[in-house]
């Protein structure tokens, strides 16, 4: 195909056609955006004939990059012996059960159940269903809330966007009245004048007082990304994650641990949990268990809720036509063999997330640069006109808007959240290309301070 010929016809029928997600429908309807033709390893092609470094990995998801072949191989393969079949009515299909078998073994010990669905969202949604379930079975249905944190993000379905804590998406639909949300641990935004151990442990502590607060009768789970991701790579105080695990500890409560993003190397382990020294009962994944090729995800089912779920019969009155759909399946365990027998996890954690880490935060002394921050293979970079005080560059986050925009002319793909450049390049991504990402960036951000007057 001539990319650059069709680009017109492209863009005109993607504006009169298609609605995007997250996007501003009317401005995208007037100006069009960029459609991306193809890729390799980290880098995106546009149909303008751009090439642009990856630093967010497609959506958190193509950790592996672009040019897996054998996962492509692995779905083609499977949709010649059996392009569809589900898991409804006493069937199975090999892919979903080699993959729940493979996903028993790469997660911590005590994980041994997955119920398949196609994305993050509904499996969060089937987090709900499962804890409910539990509760029921356990002859305690009064357990019916959640309690979860302002600005995470848990998926875009009614049920997932409640859990979540975006007020935007809140604005828009009428959430779960069983959800409720404590503060994050956003020390840089949020802080104050408490040293970040101190806020760490304060937000931490909301946990308690909200299941006082509710009763600890009528709290059943508390959800929470090990690092919220699409909230803007905000890494907790060291603090945070110990006194949040011991206040689960304490009480009669499940935790979720929303594995969507952190997930499958980004922190530097398997698992964000493992990083984190956290003891979930309950694991979602999607995004990257399939390195993004072909729609995946599921909840990892720890054995004190599968024991429960398994002990006594009635159909769990849940599940979705493509729960452990054989391609995707077999794309999901493509992608785990590469993990393993490449070993990518552990060298991306030795040599490639500390160059990241380091170089970026060689940009902490730049004039319009008030924090950077980041753990394993994910950073952000929060934009201010002011060091001290952290007054922002311009209202409604226009600045990190600027410096986004900058960044992508100059072809690195990064995103804007709030106030907070934030990306997560490829764990495939190499010294060179890690270097080339902190350059571009570095380039947008002394434009953006040109802009602004802040030198
Ligand atoms: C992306 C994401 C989801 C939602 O996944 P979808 O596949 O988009 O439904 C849920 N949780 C987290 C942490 C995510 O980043």
């Amino acid at each position: 195909m001539n990319h650059v010929a069709d680009a017109t016809t492209l863009r005109q029928h993607d504006r009169s056609h298609h609605l995007h997600p997250f996007t501003d429908l009317r401005d995208y309807a007037a100006h069009g955006g960029r459609i991306v033709t193809h890729a390799e390893h980290i880098y995106i092609h546009d149909a303008e004939g751009n090439r642009m470094l990856d630093g967010m990995s497609g959506l958190w998801c193509c950790n592996l990059g672009y040019s897996q072949h054998q996962i492509v191989e692995a779905i083609y393969r499977q949709l010649q012996e059996l392009p569809y079949y589900n898991n409804f009515f006493r069937c199975a299909n090999q892919p979903a059960v080699e993959l729940a078998t493979l996903l028993a073994e790469v997660t911590p010990a005590d994980f041994n159940h997955v119920f398949f669905t196609n994305s993050g969202s509904e499996a969060n949604d089937t987090n709900i269903r499962l804890v409910h379930r539990y509760y029921d079975l356990l002859g305690k249905p009064e357990k019916k809330l959640f309690i979860s944190r302002k600005n995470a993000y848990h998926g875009s379905t009614i049920a997932a966007g409640s859990l979540g804590g975006m007020k935007a998406m809140h604005d828009q639909v009428r959430g779960l009245d069983y959800v409720h949300h404590i503060n994050q641990p956003h020390w840089f935004a949020e802080g104050g004048d408490l040293s970040p151990e101190d806020f760490g442990l304060k937000v931490a502590r909301e946990l308690e007082q909200k299941i006082d607060e509710l009763g600890e009768d009528r709290v059943a789970a508390f959800i929470a990304e090990p690092v919220q991701g699409a909230g803007g790579v905000i890494i907790p105080p060291d603090s945070y994650w110990p006194e949040i695990q011991r206040i689960c500890d304490e009480r009669d409560i499940l935790f979720i641990a929303d594995e969507v993003i952190c997930g499958f190397g980004r922190t530097g382990e398997w698992f964000g949990s493992q990083t984190y020294g956290l003891k979930p009962h309950l694991m979602t994944f999607a995004k990257a268990i399939t390195n993004g090729y072909i729609p995946l995800g599921g909840v990892m089912v720890g054995d004190q809720v599968a024991e429960v779920l398994l002990s006594q019969g009635g159909e769990f009155a849940h599940g979705l036509t493509y729960s452990g759909h054989p391609a995707a399946c077999a794309a999901g365990i493509a992608t785990l063999q590469t993990l393993r027998e490449t070993d990518i996890i552990a060298q991306a954690a030795a040599q490639i997330a500390p160059h990241l880490q380091s170089r970026l935060r060689e940009l902490a002394d730049h004039p319009v640069v008030g924090e950077v921050r980041g753990r394993g293979m994910f950073a952000a970079v929060e934009l201010v006109r002011d060091k001290g005080s952290r007054e922002r560059l311009a209202p409604e986050s226009q600045g990190a808007v600027y410096c986004r925009d900058r960044a992508n002319s100059n072809g690195l793909m990064v995103r804007q959240t709030g106030d907070a450049m934030i990306m997560a390049p490829p764990l495939v991504s190499r010294r060179e290309e890690i270097d080339e990402l902190v350059d571009k960036l570095h380039q947008a951000l002394d434009e953006t301070a040109r802009h602004y007057g802040v030198n």
